[in-house]
């Protein structure tokens, strides 16, 4: 039997969610269609399980895409503090963890239950273990036909909501590129961001007491500086400051750490030489860093002498190795950890104001499968939130 709908969205997520909500309020009949046996399972993960669900300064320049104006329009019709007022009209308790970043002050469940009770209040449907084998556009009719696991579904309007390839396990999939590919759109390679970066084993071994231990550090690559926590792990590095420039880097980059952005490091070394100079630059150094990363920091410097006995050379190259201390990660931890995926659909052929495809009238895509790549801290959301209302207000 054909389960006729106006809209079907596939993927019950962040954007899906929001969307189905958004078009079910204007009177549409919507239905989301999901493999997963559990709604919006990211976001009940996300942010060590307090959903960091926006940030209080959205801004173009925190997003990545080849194509830097298209989330522009999107993100000023449905902004954070739209998002924010939908919170509150929930009573969902949040707060401000430093850099406009918020957090539920309870738990992830507080946005998925709110998004999952915005859908009900509409009429939104949402349908959960239902495998997609093959969807087609029937001209005549103008409608989608979606043979699926559970009977075949019709739709006018087809919201493609599947998200991108990092952690699998959460029923993460293809699916989305490849409907894409199937109507003509380009697809931006894919590539793992917001990741954790590897070195090689070399490395590694130079560097067995590091794991567990974290310090706060400006990294750059590729003309990007992120200045927060970088965590050193049984693989490489990790910590915000890592994920956030791990979205600029590419395989074969060196990325530079300042391991002491907060202070002037050779007036610092200087002026300890001359009223410290008994003291060890161990001893120093353990001041600032722990005492594994003090221990470590002196034998890749190569010195361990009293500060009376530091040249003006070495003052140099110590100051050079603690804030430009360059390192060239081997690869990125992957999907499996990563908490986006960089590239996608290309968007040059998708609608900045209704999100539909150019390519095939009805069909629309949203959220993280785009080629738009947020930064951490809150802007992945607010990108499924605001392109999710965009496209609701339209199908
Ligand atoms: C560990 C982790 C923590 C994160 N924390 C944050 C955070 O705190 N703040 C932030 O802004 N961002 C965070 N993110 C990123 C954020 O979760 C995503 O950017 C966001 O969920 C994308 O929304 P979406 O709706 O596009 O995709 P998703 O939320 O991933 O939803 C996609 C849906 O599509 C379904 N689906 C996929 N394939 C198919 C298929 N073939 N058939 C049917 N259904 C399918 C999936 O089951 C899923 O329900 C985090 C990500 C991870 C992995």
């Amino acid at each position: 039997m054909n389960q006729a709908y106006q809209v079907i969205i596939i993927g019950a997520g962040a954007a899906g969610l929001m969307c189905a909500a958004t078009a079910a309020k204007r009177g549409k009949k919507v239905i989301i269609l999901d493999h997963a046996n559990k709604v919006g399972k990211k976001i009940l993960m996300s942010g060590g399980g307090r959903c960091n669900f926006t940030n209080y300064s959205i801004q173009a320049d925190n997003y990545i895409s080849s194509n830097p104006h298209f989330c522009k329009s999107a993100l000023s019709r449905y902004n954070q503090w739209q998002f924010i007022e939908l919170v509150d009209s929930h009573q969902i308790e949040y707060y401000d963890k430093g850099q406009g970043e918020l957090f539920c002050k309870h738990s992830s469940k507080d946005i998925r239950d709110m998004l999952v009770n915005e859908c009900a209040r509409y009429s939104a449907e949402i349908q959960l273990k239902v495998n997609i084998n093959k969807i087609k556009k029937d001209q005549h009719q103008n409608t989608f036909l979606i043979d699926t696991s559970q009977g075949t579904f019709s739709c006018e309007s087809l919201v493609i909501a599947t998200g991108g390839l990092s952690i699998p396990t959460m029923g993460a999939s293809n699916f989305g590129y490849q409907l894409a590919e199937q109507f003509g759109h380009d697809i931006i390679p894919t590539i793992p961001a917001l990741s954790p970066l590897t070195f090689e084993k070399k490395w590694l071994e130079k560097a067995l007491s590091l794991p567990g231990n974290s310090l706060l550090a400006e990294v750059s690559c590729n003309q990007q500086t992120f200045k927060d926590a970088l965590l050193f792990t049984h693989k490489g590095l990790s910590g915000p400051a890592i994920l956030q420039i791990s979205s600029y880097w590419k395989p074969g980059d060196s990325i530079s750490v300042n391991l002491l952005p907060e202070i002037k490091v050779k007036a610092w070394l200087l002026e300890n030489k001359q009223n410290r100079g008994e003291i060890q630059l161990k001893t120093l150094l353990s001041t600032q860093f722990s005492q594994a990363i003090s221990e470590y920091l002196c034998n890749l410097i190569g010195v361990n002498i009293k500060l009376k006995q530091l040249e003006n050379t070495e003052i140099n190259k110590i100051e050079k190795q603690l804030t430009q201390w360059i390192l060239y990660p081997a690869g990125y931890e992957g999907y499996r950890v990563a908490e986006v995926t960089k590239g996608g659909v290309e968007t040059s052929s998708i609608s900045s104001k209704t999100f539909e495809s150019s390519k095939q009238t009805g069909l629309y895509f949203i959220g993280e499968v785009l080629d738009v790549t947020g930064h951490l801290g809150g802007y992945n959301f607010q990108w499924a939130w605001s392109s999710g209302h965009a496209a609701g207000c339209y199908v």
